[in-house]
């Protein structure tokens, strides 16, 4: 589909409808769901009245903001009022939230129109989408690869055309991971800039919702119009939110400073991911920034650091279905603690298990000290190392993940492999970042290749425009896979 500025021309010069652009939206959908399978449930007419509405706005001479039917992905760990909300779990099968997150109630109140709930992994945890309780989603570049997760619907809908924007979620890389792999825009914002009210929590010291477009100012667009204080949320910043899209330019600021993280650059890497970030690296370099190499020597200790407090706080989190409160209840358990274990039993999955699992045995007494509180002071060390980095450059940069798409079924036997997927993206999470990934390249079987941004806290602005001038001195974006 075309990007929100066409879109928005379109709709001010009366060229289309909102609905019309929506009838566009469902019928990609309802063409290439039977390939892609991005969405768990397609809100068809809902999409339609909210489409109405706008359209009435413009009959009646009012303005219309930059999302006003835009048609929109949400992934299906955002609560939605009086559409099912899934989280891609068995467990919260029938769950109908009667409340709105924040996020698509701001959505909403820009006009933005939601077409459908889109797969994840199942409560977010995954790298490949494939821990969904419901279905597969294809990668839109090769069907029979992994589009990466865990907002993997939400990734595979935008890079297929079935609709221009979407949200995810990213607690360790699930926004910019599907990024890389679906040749897309996506990023995650610093920590407590967008409200994560009404987002079912999965790891909540590190969870972020964040946009996917098929460009940077999409992005930024989005970005402008869910960040912003929520006093539904404790950990929300009480921040002036710019204007991210008025500060993007072709060009860089003068005296740019880029640094490359060394250590991305190691054992595991893809040899044709690492020649596509030097790439990248080397036209930052002749747009005249200053390219500096910096050493973030504890960057390698995100993954285990990662899998001891996400697992921690997810056990804590995921106490709560327990068959009582919400969705799916054992049948027939002979008593309540029958009932309370044959529901977990049945109704979460291996992954989500796993977490629970070491989760608890993280935290439980004589293991607290050795496993939680270790991890929490090694994510001190690996903040100390971001902040030592931004005393010198503006951003960062490293590739997002070390291989191209995988095939589906290649690492769903070898969970280690695939927590490897978000080895460079997890640091960021620890360090409450904000991260972007954009197209930067593409393989010899033509798989996207994804550049990270990396900013320092609340340094969006700067990380857009990184992104900004990279992404308009290059073509990648403008190819589109052939469905
Ligand atoms: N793949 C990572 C995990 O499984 C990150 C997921 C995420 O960011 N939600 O936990």
């Amino acid at each position: 589909m075309a990007s929100i500025r066409e879109l928005h021309q379109q709709l001010i010069t009366k060229k289309r409808s909102a609905v019309e652009i929506a009838q566009e939206s469902l019928d990609c959908i309802q063409a290439l769901e039977p390939k892609l399978h991005s969405f768990l449930c397609v809100t068809a007419d809902r999409a339609l009245e909210q489409a109405q509405q706008v359209d009435a706005q413009i009959a009646a001479g009012e303005e219309i903001g930059w999302l006003a039917g835009i048609p929109t992905g949400i992934k299906d760990n955002l609560c939605t009022q009086g559409i099912p909300t899934t989280c891609g779990s068995k467990i919260l099968q029938n769950f109908v939230p009667p409340y709105e997150s924040t996020v698509t109630g701001r959505l909403a109140a820009a006009g933005a129109v939601m077409v459908g709930k889109t797969n994840l992994d199942e409560f977010a945890m995954g790298s490949s989408t494939e821990n969904s309780a419901y279905q597969l989603t294809a990668n839109p570049w090769d069907l029979e690869r992994v589009p990466g997760g865990s907002s993997g619907g939400s990734a595979a809908a935008v890079a297929g055309g079935e609709c221009p924007i979407a949200l995810g979620s990213d607690t360790g890389g699930s926004i910019r991971q599907p990024a890389a792999l679906c040749g897309v825009v996506g990023m995650k914002p610093t920590y407590g800039l967008v409200s994560r009210y009404g987002l079912v929590a999965y790891a909540s010291s590190l969870d972020q919702i964040g946009p996917f477009g098929r460009s940077v100012e999409d992005v930024a667009i989005v970005l402008g119009a869910i960040a912003g204080h929520d006093p539904k949320d404790s950990t929300s910043l009480k921040v002036a939110v710019p204007d991210y899209v008025s500060l993007l330019s072709p060009e860089l600021r003068p005296k740019f400073r880029i640094g490359v993280i060394k250590e991305t650059f190691g054992e595991g890497l893809d040899a044709v991911v690492s020649e596509a970030v030097r790439a990248a690296i080397a036209q930052y370099e002749a747009m005249g920034a200053e390219i500096v190499e910096i050493s973030c020597p504890k960057f390698r200790y995100g993954l285990p650091t990662y899998y001891i407090i996400a697992p921690s706080e997810a056990s804590a989190n995921l106490a709560r279905y327990d068959g009582v409160k919400y969705g799916f209840r054992a049948e027939n358990p002979p008593d309540l603690i029958s009932m309370y274990t044959q529901t977990r039993a049945q109704g979460f999955g291996a992954e989500v298990k796993r977490r629970i699992m070491i989760g608890t045995y993280t935290l439980s007494a004589g293991y607290y000290d050795a496993y939680y509180l270790k991890a929490q002071k090694v994510r001190t060390l690996i903040k100390q190392d971001f902040e030592q980095a931004f005393a010198q450059v503006d951003v960062l940069v490293c590739p997002t993940t070390p291989t191209p798409a995988f095939k589906a079924g290649e690492k769903t036997n070898d969970p280690l492999s695939m927590y490897l997927s978000d080895l460079m993206t997890i640091p960021v999470n620890l360090a409450g970042l904000p991260g972007l990934s954009l197209p930067c390249g593409f393989d010899q079987q033509g798989l996207p290749i994804g550049l990270q941004i990396i900013g320092n806290v609340l340094r969006e602005d700067l990380v857009l425009q990184a992104a900004y001038a990279y992404e308009q001195a290059t073509e990648w974006h403008q190819r589109a896979p052939v469905l």
